[in-house]
C-alpha cells in the first residue's frame, strides 16, 4: 500500500487554510492539518477536517450527459462539445453575443476563471460573464474600491491578533469563518475589545463585550449614531483625517442627524449601548472592522460598506497592523474569481471593460482584434433577461443559481425558458437536472492551479489524485469547448502554470507571481512585480485612489418592510456544518449527520403567539412563494425576526427572499424580506 500526503488548500470558505490530503493507493481516505500553513497553523474547522468526505462520493459525474425529454442519456466528450459548441454559435449567430450568458465559479481555480471570461469575452464576444460574488461581496468590491481603491480585506488574518478592538458586524465569524475567530478569541486574549453588531445572538455575540442586536437593514444608521458619538466627544483623529482623506465635511454635516436615541428607535439598540461601542472602537489604539454578508446583502450594501469606511478612516484605523476593514469572503476563491475579472464590468485586475486602452491593451495580449465594450449584465439581471426572452442560452460552471439565487421560482422559470443551457460541474446540482448538456468536472483535489483567499493570499492547488473516469479539469473543458468554437490558438494551454503566465500578464495586481514563488505561503497581492514580497497591509502611507474617500451614507430601510400580511422580517445565512448550496457538504456524512433539514429559527414568544412548539411544521410565505420546513423556538433571534439557513434545496430559504438589487453593486437583497408564518394543523 504506498500512503501520500499532498498538501493543498481547503474547498469550503474564504479562510483559505492549509491542509494535507492522505492519499492511499490513489485514493483520498482522509486529511490532516498542515501545522506550519500562514493561515490555519495547523487548525482546521470542521469542514476542513473532513473536506475529503465527497470526493468519492456515487454521485459524481463520471461522464458528459445530453438531455433526452425527461432524461439524460451519457455522451462523448466529442459529441457533447459538438453539441454545445453549435448552440451557442447557433444563439450567437441568431440573436448576437449578448444573448448568451456565462456564470463562473468561486470554486474554481483562478486559471479555470480567468479562462471562463476569456471565453465569454473574446470567444463569445459578451461581458454578461458574472458569478456568485454577485450574491455575497459585490457590494463590498463597489464600497471599499470607491472610498479606498481597493475592494478587499485591507489587512491579514493573522494581524488580527494585534488589535485592541474588533467591531464585527454582519458576520456570524465563529460558525462561517472559524480559523478568523480563532484569531478574534487570541486578541481577546491579550486583552482586545469585542463589539459585534448582528441581528442574532450568534456564539460570538455571547463572548462579546458588547452586543448590538441591531434590527436587519439598520446597519448604516447603527454606524452613523457611532461616528456622532465620537465626534461628539473629539476622538475623531483630526490629523489622519486632514492629510490622508478628503470629504469628511459632508459626512460631519449628514451624520449630526443620527444622535443615538433618534437610532435607538430605527436599530433597536439601546442609546447607551450605541455609545459605549463608539468609544471603546475609537478609544482603542488599533481597531479592526470585520465584516461579512450580513451587511453585504442588502439593497444598501454598498452604502452599509462604505459606512465601515468611513468608520475607519474617521479614527485613523487603516494602513497599519491590527486595523482596517476586513470583508470576510464565503467561499474559497470568491476573491481571486473577481480578481480574474469574472464580473460583468471588469477585465482581470479590476480594469474597467469601459475603458478603451485597457480594452486594447488586453485584447493584444489575448491576440484579438477588439473586445465587447459595453458593461455586461449581473447574475440577476441574467436571469431577469432570461425569463425576458433576451438572453437564450446560458453556461454555468460550477455554480447552483437554483438554491443560490433570490426568488427561485422566477429562477427556475427563467432557466427553463433558454434555448439552451450548458451546466458543468461535479454533481448533478438542482441547477444541472435543468441543463440540456452536463459536462462533468475535477473537483478541487482532482487538479491543478491557484485560489486566492480573503486576505489576498494565492495559494497553490496541487492534483493529488486523477479524476474519476471521464471528468476533466474545469480549465481543460473550457479550452476544449473553445477550441470546438473555433477559437484558433486562443486557447492552446497545455497546464496550469501556463495560464497563469498569461493570467498575470494581464493582471497586475498578480503580475509578479509565479507558481514557483507562491510555492509554500503563497504570496499577497499587489505582488507588482517579480521579487516584491507580496502585501499584507494595503493603504499604508496613502490609500490605493490616492486620498481616502468619506461618502456621506444616509439610512434608507430595506426595500421590503413586514406589514399586516407578511409581519415578519426573514433574514437568511449559513450553518457551521453545511455550505452554500449544500451540493458538497450534504454528501459529507460527518457534516451532514449535524444538520440534515432546513429550519426556521423564531423568537420564542412570537411562537407561543402563533401557537407553534419546536419541531413543529410550519408554512412560511412571502410575496414571492411558499414553502414548509420546521421550527426552531429560541432567543437567538428577537421578536419579529425570523432567521432560516438557506442550504437545503427541499425547504428553499431563496423560494421566499427577495431579488430587489442594490443599485451600484447589483446584489440582491438576501438578508431581510417580509414573510407570514402559519402553523401546519
Ligand atoms: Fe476550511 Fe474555512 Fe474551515 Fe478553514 S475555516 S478549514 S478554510 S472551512
Amino acid at each position: 500500500m504506498s500512503i501520500e500526503y499532498a498538501p493543498t488548500i481547503c474547498p469550503y470558505c474564504g479562510c483559505g487554510c492549509g491542509l494535507y490530503l492522505v492519499v492511499k493507493d490513489g485514493k483520498i481516505a482522509g486529511v490532516e492539518p498542515w501545522n506550519q500553513h500562514p493561515v490555519s497553523e495547523g487548525k482546521l474547522c470542521i469542514k476542513g477536517r473532513y473536506a475529503h468526505q465527497f470526493i468519492h462520493h456515487q454521485d459524481r459525474l463520471v461522464k458528459p450527459l445530453i438531455r433526452k425529454t425527461n432524461s439524460f442519456r451519457q455522451a462523448t466528450w466529442d459529441e457533447a462539445l459538438a453539441l454545445v459548441a453549435a448552440k451557442l454559435n447557433e444563439v450567437k449567430a441568431k440573436y448576437g453575443a449578448n444573448a448568451i450568458g456565462m456564470l463562473s465559479s468561486a470554486k474554481c481555480t483562478n486559471e479555470e476563471n480567468y479562462l471562463m471570461q476569456k471565453l465569454a469575452r473574446a470567444v463569445v464576444g459578451t461581458n454578461n460573464i458574472d458569478h456568485c460574488a454577485r450574491l455575497c461581496h459585490a457590494s463590498t468590491v463597489a464600497g471599499l474600491a470607491a472610498a479606498f481603491g481597493s475592494g478587499a480585506m485591507t489587512n491579514s488574518i493573522i494581524d488580527i491578533e494585534e488589535s485592541d478592538c474588533l467591531f464585527i458586524i454582519g458576520s456570524n465569524t465563529s460558525e462561517q469563518h472559524p480559523i478568523v475567530a480563532r484569531r478574534v478569541i487570541v486578541a481577546r486574549e491579550k486583552g482586545a475589545k469585542i463589539i459585534v453588531a448582528d441581528p442574532r445572538d450568534t456564539q460570538l455575540a455571547r463572548m462579546a463585550d458588547l452586543h448590538l442586536q441591531h434590527k436587519p437593514g439598520t446597519d448604516v444608521a447603527l454606524i452613523n449614531g457611532m461616528m456622532k458619538v465620537i465626534i461628539d466627544h473629539n476622538l475623531q483623529d483630526k490629523e489622519f483625517i486632514e492629510t490622508r482623506t478628503e470629504g469628511f465635511d459632508e459626512v460631519a454635516k449628514i451624520i449630526k442627524d443620527y444622535p443615538p436615541d433618534k437610532v435607538e428607535e430605527v436599530t433597536g439598540v439601546p442609546a447607551a449601548d450605541i455609545e459605549e461601542a463608539a468609544l471603546m472602537y475609537a478609544q482603542a489604539e488599533r481597531g479592526a472592522i470585520l465584516f461579512s454578508m450580513g451587511i453585504t446583502q442588502h439593497t444598501t450594501g454598498t452604502d452599509n460598506v462604505k459606512s465601515c469606511a468611513n468608520l475607519s478612516m474617521l479614527t485613523g484605523n487603516i494602513g497599519k497592523a491590527g486595523t482596517g476593514v476586513n470583508p470576510l469572503r464565503g467561499q474559497n476563491n470568491v476573491q481571486g474569481a473577481c480578481d480574474v475579472g469574472c464580473l460583468s464590468n471588469v477585465f482581470p485586475g479590476y480594469q474597467a471593460v469601459t475603458d478603451g486602452k485597457k480594452r486594447a491593451k488586453i485584447a493584444e495580449v489575448w491576440g484579438v482584434a477588439e473586445l465587447p465594450a459595453e458593461v455586461g449584465l449581473t447574475v440577476v439581471e441574467m436571469m431577469n433577461a432570461a425569463s425576458e426572452g433576451k438572453i437564450k442560452a446560458m453556461y454555468i460552471m460550477g455554480e447552483n443559481p437554483m438554491v443560490s439565487d433570490p426568488d427561485l421560482t422566477h429562477v427556475k422559470e427563467a432557466l427553463e425558458s433558454l434555448d439552451f443551457l450548458v451546466v458543468q460541474d461535479i454533481f448533478l446540482t438542482e441547477t444541472a437536472k435543468l441543463a440540456d448538456v452536463v459536462l462533468p468536472a475535477a473537483c478541487w483535489a482532482e487538479k491543478d492551479g491557484t485560489l486566492t483567499n480573503t486576505d489576498r493570499r494565492v495559494q497553490i492547488l496541487r492534483t493529488a489524485i486523477e479524476p474519476p473516469e471521464e471528468a476533466r479539469p474545469d480549465w481543460e473543458i473550457i479550452c476544449m469547448l473553445a477550441n470546438e468554437m473555433g477559437a484558433g490558438n486562443l486557447f492552446s494551454f497545455k497546464s496550469a502554470d501556463e495560464i497563469f503566465d498569461e493570467l498575470r500578464k494581464v493582471t497586475p495586481l498578480y503580475a509578479g507571481m509565479t507558481y514557483q514563488r507562491m510555492a509554500g505561503d503563497g504570496l499577497q497581492w499587489p505582488c507588482p512585480e517579480e521579487g516584491h514580497p507580496g502585501t499584507p497591509i494595503l493603504h499604508v502611507g496613502e490609500f490605493s485612489r490616492g486620498l481616502g474617500k468619506f461618502h456621506p451614507v444616509e439610512y434608507k430601510p430595506p426595500a421590503e418592510v413586514p406589514d399586516e400580511e407578511y409581519p415578519y422580517i426573514l433574514t437568511t445565512g449559513r450553518i457551521m456544518f453545511q455550505f452554500h448550496t449544500g451540493s458538497m457538504s450534504r454528501r459529507s456524512p460527518m457534516l451532514d449527520g449535524e444538520v440534515k433539514e432546513a429550519y426556521i429559527e423564531i423568537n420564542a414568544a412570537d411562537a407561543k403567539e402563533l401557537g407553534i412548539k419546536g419541531g413543529d411544521t410550519v408554512a412560511v410565505s412571502s410575496r414571492r412563494g411558499r414553502i414548509d420546513t420546521k421550527a426552531l423556538i429560541t432567543n437567538r433571534v428577537t421578536r419579529g425576526v425570523v432567521f432560516m439557513p438557506f442550504h437545503f434545496a427541499e425547504s428553499a430559504a431563496n423560494v421566499l427572499t427577495n431579488s430587489a438589487l442594490d443599485p451600484i453593486a447589483k446584489i440582491p437583497e438576501l438578508k431581510v424580506c417580509a414573510v407570514n408564518i402559519e402553523a401546519k394543523r
